[in-house]
Order: C-alpha cells, then sequence, then structure tokens
C-alpha cells in the first residue's frame, strides 16, 4: 500500500494539510521524451480548495513505471500553483496600506 504524503500550506485556507490527488494526471514529454513533467490536480482535505502539483522524473527511472498521478503524491517537493495565498503580506507598511495592497494583489 502507498502513503500519500502530499501536504502543504493550502493558498485558499491557509491550513497546513494534506492534499489529496483529485484526477488524473497529465504528462508533458521534454527533451525528446528523455524527462516526463507530470501535472496534477489535488485537493485540500480542509476546503476542497485546489491546487495543482508538478513533478519531473526522468522516463528512464524505475519511478517512470509507477503511474503518474500515485508517483506525483510521493514526490517530497512538487511545485505547487497557486504559489501563495490569494492575498500577499506586506509588514512594513501601515496596516490600511498593507491591507489595500493585499486586496489589490488577490
Ligand atoms: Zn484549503
Amino acid at each position: 500500500m502507498m502513503l500519500a504524503v502530499a501536504t502543504r500550506d493550502c493558498w485558499h485556507c491557509g491550513v497546513m494539510t494534506h492534499m489529496a490527488p483529485y484526477g488524473g494526471a497529465y504528462i508533458v514529454p521534454l527533451d525528446g521524451g528523455t524527462i516526463q513533467q507530470v501535472w496534477c490536480p489535488f485537493r485540500c482535505d480542509n476546503c476542497n480548495g485546489l491546487s495543482i502539483a508538478m513533478g519531473r522524473r526522468l522516463s528512464s527511472q524505475p519511478a517512470a513505471r509507477i503511474g503518474p498521478t500515485a508517483w506525483l503524491d510521493q514526490v517530497a517537493e512538487p511545485k505547487w500553483l497557486p504559489v501563495h495565498a490569494s492575498g500577499k503580506d506586506f509588514p512594513d507598511v501601515p496596516e490600511h496600506i498593507s491591507q489595500a495592497a493585499s486586496e489589490a494583489y488577490a
């Protein structure tokens, strides 16, 4: 049995939580097919918000025989999108300005 390890600070609810694969993964072949770029949507266990994870693997590695969704679920640090929460902190300015800047950023 494979254990799911995908966790992150959810960009939507801000909670460090488990992300579960949500649908199938897509493989984008790179460098003539020697590299596989694997993309898959994941759903936050806390708020059901969706994130996208991406990892790269060599087509020749034994790990490439694992289904792309299960493989990506076990990647230690995939690239997550969106990267940040929908707002952004601006700690060095007065609060009324940082709040407006955060809202403008979202
Ligand atoms: Zn969430």
